[in-house]
């Protein structure tokens, strides 16, 4: 077999080995989009931390995890309230039974994580977008933006962690032409920017790269 074809034919394969392995997670994260995170997380550019604005269930943080444990890199930092995104609440469209029995996802998530043997690979934050950001110290690789999906709070959660990226590395936004709110933060920031460019969209899933620029504005916060 010509080792182009091999190739293909092996991505399929072990495209469809994950997608099994997580088919009993629950979340909103279409299996190509999650597979597309899992090899960011594993093969993606920089050094930094590996970061997730908004976690729900784990379904996303199971395959980022998935990436970056295979490639012996760096844990994942998950963070989120676990009290579910407005659409979770109560009498919303996307009403969640976790959250109208339990009041928090977290205990959900962890399970999740632990039957996937990949707790060990992730560091959960239990706070609040705007709080685990004033905290925050240090650089990031791949940053998953996948919170309250309201324009207002995309480009917040953008504005406040955008700036730990490194030079080379990635930002990711879900529900792109799916929610209207980051859909329309999402078309203005590539609109305005000169700072970063589209490398890949999957499903509603948007993938950028922050260019390298002049040293002093990639300079890390301490
Ligand atoms: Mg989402």
């Amino acid at each position: 077999m010509n080792p182009s074809l091999e190739y293909a034919l092996r991505s399929i394969a072990d495209f469809l080995t994950w997608q099994h392995r997580f088919r009993d997670v629950e979340g909103f994260l279409h299996d190509l989009e999650g597979y597309t995170l899992l090899q960011l997380a594993a093969t993606g550019g920089g050094t930094g931390a590996v970061v997730e604005i908004g976690s729900y269930l784990g379904r996303s943080t199971a395959f980022l995890a998935a990436g970056s444990k295979g490639a012996g890199r760096e844990r994942v930092v998950a963070v989120d309230h676990f009290r579910g995104s407005p659409e979770h609440q109560a009498g919303q469209p996307f009403a969640s039974a976790t959250l109208a029995q339990e009041g928090t996802t977290f205990r959900h998530f962890q399970s999740n994580l632990r039957r996937l043997d990949l707790d060990d690979h992730v560091a959960p934050v239990v706070a609040a977008s705007a709080d685990a950001a004033a905290a925050w110290r240090g650089p990031i690789r791949l940053l998953f933006i996948d919170g309250d999906h309201s324009y207002e709070e995309s480009k917040r959660d953008f504005e406040l962690w955008s700036r730990f990226v490194v030079p080379r590395g990635l930002i990711c936004f879900h529900d792109i032409r799916a929610w209207p709110g980051v859909t329309q933060f999402y078309d203005e920031l590539l609109r305005d920017t000169k700072l970063y460019r589209e490398v890949v969209a999957v499903v509603s899933l948007r993938v950028i790269e922050k260019l390298p620029t002049a040293p002093e504005a990639t300079a890390m916060p301490l």
